[in-house]
């Protein structure tokens, strides 16, 4: 009896790499950790032969995010904090880049004058 119930197990395990291969777990996959300018951690998963880039964008806080956890790349020269004067002061392509916000502001105005107009 016991034996019998046995043998049925060892058919189960003899059939495992064949089950293993249909599930597709048995493919050969690296984990690459990358830390961020915040202290984020990323786990991300490649499989083996993939090319693993040197850089990743973090999910957390979007910065790049590099495998060194000792020198994360920095963060980009724009930073959401300052202030619209302060990136005008700094650099003339901000101040092109407000001009076309403004202009994108006025475009708005106007579609609202319209609605406006319809209600
Ligand atoms: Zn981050």
């Amino acid at each position: 009896m016991a034996g019998g119930g046995s043998a049925i197990r060892g058919s189960r395990v003899g059939a495992g790499p064949m089950g293993e291969a249909e599930r597709g777990e048995a493919a050969p996959r690296q984990r690459v950790v990358y830390f961020c300018a915040h202290a984020h951690q990323s786990v991300v998963t490649f499989a083996v032969d993939a090319q693993v880039p040197d850089s990743w964008d973090c999910p957390r806080c979007g910065l790049p995010a590099s495998q060194d956890s000792e020198n994360p790349p920095p963060p980009p020269k724009i930073e959401p904090y300052k202030t619209h004067l302060a990136y005008v002061k700094e650099r003339r392509s901000d101040q092109e880049a407000a001009d076309i916000l403004d202009e994108a502001i006025q475009l708005l105005r106007e579609r609202r004058k319209r609605g406006e107009v319809v209600f």
